[in-house]
């Protein structure tokens, strides 16, 4: 108390991304400034700020003057109800959400009135001026897309291609793994991670089955491994499939039959509202006892547009020869384009990472503006993305599709009229021994010809003649006896994005 306090109210333009996003304001941000002298050592201050109903998030930044001189200040936060937040003096930034909190802080609901940053002032010496520099944020959603930049800074700079694994379970849900006398325990969240580490993969989604739990453990263990960028996610499990929601922590009701979530398109639709990408994952599982609504089996019709990926390579359908692949091909045939992903669905952090379904296993690798959660999901809804089944480090494949003086990529569009030619060229990196093979709707072009791979880094060429119909074309690479390695995803011909799942 007695510190001056000026409260200044600024509306951000927050950042743009290519989903309708724009009609929802993400995010208020304050300033409170304020000095504290040195008659108010060994003292608390409140700095107070009013935080509206429906907000979803309160992040706090501090940043204070005359460190130089001793001043110690120490950081806070208290909601209407009570202590929030006590970091001491180690942090400049807390975070309180639904689901999960800097540590220091508890996470919760966040009751609407006023809430005080609590400055604790363990020292300032006598004639001394300190000023301090508080941010305040409101977040009004759980989508990590539009937080505040504090919150979604990129754990490397740069466009890159980055290979991780979208779907896994820890102790949030079934994740399991020998405690220190060997019983079959829930595997805390942190195995996970330090297998993500271990592997060397750059970004995971920890899917666990309807919780929103996990995403608290993450937001501890994220400053620590700054190398594996922790993405919140979820497999949202129902009785007609399992469907991976991708990007945000807000809660989503699962409840599949219910008065508020009577069919998939609802959940779907929520999933959609909240910015969440959404995944079906292994829509070729079996569906029965042995695995309770795990094949996609809805009741009633889906709207396909409301999806924007499938898991063509689950770990464990792998393991079993359940491929996804046939499913998405389908799709794709019926005018639906999904991103093809993979996911290992790894369940046992501590299993060896040389086997199948161990995590990163099978590997997904993103094309993506930088390493962070809002860049490599929008690669995902482009399509800049390839599978690597064994989870290698380095193995590569880049298509370019050419036709007048214009270019395509995987998962990009390409306009060829009746008789035009289209060039295609496919770099292989790292896959010697391997076989390249082209795919058009789902059938192997025989006219394209096997190609054996015999050098690290090689270039395929392959020309294709245009019916001016609507066509998707992917390479694969596989062993030379089939076995998958690489799977791309496809060069769209004629297609109009923005009427997906529609007749041509
Ligand atoms: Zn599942
Ligand atoms: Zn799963």
């Amino acid at each position: 108390m007695g510190a001056f306090v000026h409260l200044s109210l600024l509306v951000c333009a927050c950042l743009a991304l290519p989903r309708a996003m724009a009609q929802r304001p993400a995010f208020s941000e304050q300033v409170l400034e304020g000095v504290v002298r040195g008659a108010q050592n060994q003292s608390y201050i409140q700095a107070p700020f009013h935080v509206p109903a429906g907000t979803h998030r309160v992040t706090i930044t501090f940043a204070y003057t005359a460190r130089e001189q001793h001043t110690a200040l120490d950081l806070g936060l208290l909601d209407p109800t009570g202590l929030r937040c006590w970091s001491g003096g180690n942090k400049s930034m807390l975070t309180v959400g639904l689901s999960d909190a800097t540590p220091s802080c508890l996470p919760g609901a966040i009751p609407p009135g006023t809430w005080n940053v609590l400055i604790g002032v363990p020292n300032i010496r006598k004639g001394v001026e300190s000023h301090y520099t508080l941010h305040v944020f409101l977040s009004k959603t759980g989508e990590v897309a539009q937080q505040p930049a504090v919150l979604r800074e990129p754990l490397r700079a740069g466009p890159g291609w980055y290979r991780g694994d979208l779907h896994m379970h820890t102790a949030h849900s079934d994740g399991e793994c020998p405690s220190q006398t060997g019983t079959m325990v829930p595997c805390p969240l942190f195995f996970t991670v330090d297998a993500a580490a271990r592997r060397g993969l750059d970004f995971i989604a920890i899917t666990d089955h309807n919780a929103t739990s996990q995403y608290d453990a993450m937001r501890e263990l994220q400053p620590y491994f700054d190398k594996v960028l922790l993405i919140p996610g979820r497999e949202i499990t129902t009785f007609d499939g399992h469907v991976n929601f991708l990007g945000t922590t807000d809660f989503v009701d699962f409840r599949l039959g219910t008065s508020a979530v009577p069919d998939l398109n609802t959940l779907l639709g929520n999933a959609d509202a909240l910015g969440a990408l959404t995944s079906i994952n292994h829509p070729d599982a079996p569906s029965g006892e042995i695995c309770m609504g795990c094949g996609w089996t809805p009741r009633h019709p889906v709207d396909m547009r409301l999806l924007t990926a499938v898991e063509a390579v689950n770990g464990g359908s792998e393991k079993y020869g359940l491929s996804g692949i046939p499913f998405w091909d389908k799709q794709l045939n019926d005018g639906c384009r999904l991103t093809g992903v993979g996911g290992s669905d790894n369940h046992r952090a501590m299993q060896p990472l040389d086997e199948i379904g161990s995590i990163g296993s099978p590997t997904t690798v993103v094309q993506a503006a930088e390493l962070s959660t809002p860049a490599i999901l929008d690669g995902i809804r482009k399509g800049h993305v390839f599978i690597d089944l064994a989870g290698t480090h380095d193995r590569m494949m880049d298509v370019t599709a050419s036709a007048h003086n214009a270019q395509a990529h995987a998962g990009d569009a390409l306009k060829a009229e009746r008789g035009v030619s289209v060039h295609f060229t496919l770099r292989v990196t790292a896959a010697e021994g391997g076989t390249v093979r082209w795919i058009e709707d789902g059938k192997e072009m025989p006219s394209a010809g096997d190609a054996a791979v015999n050098s690290a880094d090689q270039q395929f060429a392959m020309q294709w003649s245009s019916d001016g119909n609507r066509h998707w074309i992917r390479a694969e690479v596989t062993d030379g006896k089939g076995k998958l390695w690489l799977v791309d995803n496809p060069v769209y011909i004629n297609w109009e994005i923005a009427n997906r799942c529609g007749p041509q």
